[in-house]
């Protein structure tokens, strides 16, 4: 055993076997205060390392708290337009009171969702969307206070959704959007429909008649520059439970995120919905894609659901979500016209 130690050790300790218990008293004072020294060495300054993590970390969340006050947008931060209108009322605030104050808790999830993926684009997006604000601001007719488009979807060859009791949602766009024409020409604005009868806006002699439908729409809404566009349609799915209405908008239109998230508000929680529906950024409708305007598709509801199918035919719950849809583009322009 000591062999083994001596050979193991002889290169180190040349000649020097007599002193031995010395030398390995020197060494092993020599490797204490080694010891010693990579104790300072590392492990206190590893408690600094953890210290400032700890503070990094707490700067961040803070950093995170505060970006969630003006506007809660992380990936959007430092674009000027995109947070102005939240500012206002923001900037002093908690971030769960704004949340709470804007009514689209819902809404703050979707666009720091979006802001990572596409941040870039939504700023592009945005252009359209602030010139749309600007033809907003300016030259509103004495007694009118501007015009808004209202869409109801599908027409003449095209029924949209048939419910399973036969019912067309084509019209039943239609029943809507003009109760909602109503309400809004109360509150003194020009209405502006696409359709107002049961037939499409197609030629008879059309090939691609849907083509010719959808074009037209939006040359309606883009010859009216209109403050906004509702489009109304009903909605359907597979599974015959889902139920209730959301609003679609184009997911690059800042402006159009911010007129759904109202409507969604106000359909929410004027009417009893069992399973409140979120707003959702779409890219691929075409009405929301090629109108240049602040265009928003509210789907009232589920005409596969046959309970809710029923409901909107009701006429007293058609009142209920036009007056839902109106007092969502209300809000929402009363918003736009404080910024
Ligand atoms: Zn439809």
């Amino acid at each position: 055993m000591k062999n083994f130690i001596f050979h193991r050790k002889a290169p180190a300790e040349d000649g020097g076997i007599r002193n031995m218990d010395h030398e390995t008293g020197v060494k092993l004072l020599q490797y204490f205060m080694l010891c010693v020294l990579l104790v300072l060495c590392f492990i206190l300054p590893g408690e600094g390392v953890k210290k400032g993590a700890k503070e990094s970390a707490q700067q961040y969340v803070r950093q995170e708290l505060q970006e969630n006050d003006s506007g809660g947008n992380p990936g959007m931060q430092g674009s000027s337009g995109q947070n102005a209108g939240q500012e206002n009322g923001g900037n002093r605030g908690i971030s769960t009171e704004n949340l709470a104050g804007s009514g689209n808790a819902a809404g703050e999830e979707e666009k720091s969702g979006q802001g990572s993926t596409a941040g870039g684009e939504e700023k592009s997006g945005q252009g359209s969307a602030a010139g749309e604000e600007e033809s907003s601001g300016k030259e509103i007719p004495a007694g009118q206070k501007g015009t808004i488009v209202i869409d109801a979807g599908h027409g003449g060859d095209d029924p949209g959704m048939i419910g399973p009791s036969g019912i067309n949602e084509k019209v039943l766009n239609l029943v809507y959007a003009e109760k909602l024409k109503g309400l809004l020409e109360a509150q003194g604005y020009r209405i502006v429909m696409t359709r107002e009868t049961e037939d499409g806006l197609y030629d008879e002699d059309q090939s691609n008649k849907k083509a010719q439908d959808m074009e037209r729409r939006v040359k309606i809404i883009e010859e009216n520059s209109p403050l906004l566009t509702v489009s109304i349609h009903q909605n359907s799915y597979p599974d015959a439970s889902v139920s209730g209405p959301q609003v679609f908008y184009f997911q690059h239109s800042v402006e159009a995120e911010k007129l759904a998230a109202s409507i969604q508000n106000a359909m929410n929680t004027e009417l009893e919905i069992e399973r409140p529906r979120t707003h959702k950024g779409n890219t691929s409708y075409y009405i929301l894609k090629r109108s240049s305007s602040v265009t928003v598709i509210v789907e009232c509801g589920f005409l596969t659901n046959p309970q809710e199918e029923e409901k909107l035919q009701e006429e007293e719950y058609q009142n209920q979500v036009a007056q839902a849809i109106c007092d969502g583009v209300l809000a929402y322009l009363e918003k736009a016209s404080q910024v």
